[in-house]
C-alpha cells in the first residue's frame, strides 16, 4: 500500500513517458505505449532465413560480398539471425534505442529485451534449442560511463520472458573501439577485428548460444563476436538483436 501511494506521489512528480513518442504513460504500461507498439515498424518476418539482418551477419562472417548475397540466402537454410524493428532516422525504434543508449532510461532496454522475448517465444521454434544468453560486451570503460551495458539489460528482458539464463562475463571487450559512426566502411571492418575474448570457455561448451545486442548496423563488430564465440569447441551461435540499420 505505502508502496503504491509512494509510486503514485512520484509520478506525479515526474511522470513516465512514453521512449518512442514522448507522451505521458502508466507506470504499468512500461516504457513504450500501446499506440507506438503498434506503430513501431516491426520487421515483416523476423524469423525467415531471408530476413535482413541474417543476410547480412551470413555475409560478414563468411566474407561474401552484396553481389553473392542472393545466392547465400537459399530457402530452407536455418535462420542463425533476427531483428525485429527496422532503425529508421528519427523513427519510433530510433527513439527507443536512443532513450536507452543515450538518455539514461535502462528500464527502456528491459522492455525492449522483453518485446523480443515474447515474440521470440511466441515464434518457439527459434529459441527452442538455446541454452544461454550472452549479451555483446562494452568495453569496461564505456560501461562505467554509461552505467549500465544496454545488450545486458535486454538479454536480461529476454531471460525474464523465455526463462533462458543470461551469462554475462564469458565474452569480453578487449579494445574500446572508437565511435564506428565516424569511420569509412573498411575501418570498421578492420578496427572490428579479434576486438572479443572468451573466459571461461567451458561454460559454453557444446551449448547453443543466443548472442544479443541492440542494432546490427555493419554487422562487423557481431560478425566478429560471433567468430570469437565459435572457437569454443562445439558450439552454436544465433544472433538477435532489437533492431536492423538499413537494407530492407
Ligand atoms: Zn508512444
Amino acid at each position: 500500500m505505502r508502496s503504491r501511494i509512494i509510486r503514485s506521489l512520484l509520478s506525479l512528480l515526474c511522470p513516465e513517458t512514453c521512449a518512442a513518442c514522448g507522451e505521458v504513460v502508466d507506470g504499468d504500461v512500461g516504457f513504450v505505449c500501446e499506440k507506438c507498439r503498434e506503430r513501431i515498424a516491426w520487421v515483416e518476418r523476423p524469423f525467415d532465413a531471408d530476413n535482413a539482418a541474417n543476410k547480412r551477419l551470413y555475409m560478414t562472417i563468411h566474407r561474401t560480398t552484396r553481389e553473392e548475397e542472393g545466392t547465400t540466402a537459399q530457402e530452407g537454410r536455418e535462420t542463425l539471425a533476427v531483428a525485429f524493428a527496422h532503425y529508421i532516422d528519427k523513427g519510433l525504434t530510433y527513439n527507443i534505442v536512443h532513450a536507452f543508449k543515450y538518455g539514461h532510461r535502462p528500464n527502456v532496454a528491459v522492455e525492449a529485451g522483453r518485446m523480443m522475448g515474447r515474440r521470440m517465444k511466441e515464434e518457439g521454434r527459434f529459441v527452442r534449442d538455446i541454452d544461454c544468453i550472452v549479451p555483446v560486451p562494452l568495453h569496461e570503460r564505456r560501461k562505467s560511463r554509461r552505467g549500465y551495458n544496454q545488450a545486458e539489460l535486454l538479454a536480461r528482458g529476454i531471460g525474464e520472458v523465455t526463462g533462458l539464463p543470461v551469462e554475462s562475463g564469458v565474452l569480453e571487450r578487449r579494445v574500446n573501439n572508437v565511435s564506428q559512426t565516424r569511420q569509412s566502411a573498411y575501418g570498421r571492418q578492420s578496427n572490428a577485428e579479434g576486438i572479443f575474448n572468451v573466459r571461461f570457455p567451458n561454460t559454453l561448451e557444446g551449448k547453443t548460444v543466443l548472442l544479443v545486442d541492440d542494432v546490427l548496423t555493419t554487422g562487423s563488430t557481431l560478425g566478429d563476436a560471433c567468430r570469437t564465440l565459435g572457437l569454443i569447441e562445439d558450439v552454436r551461435v544465433k544472433v538477435a538483436t532489437f533492431a536492423v540499420a538499413g537494407g530492407y
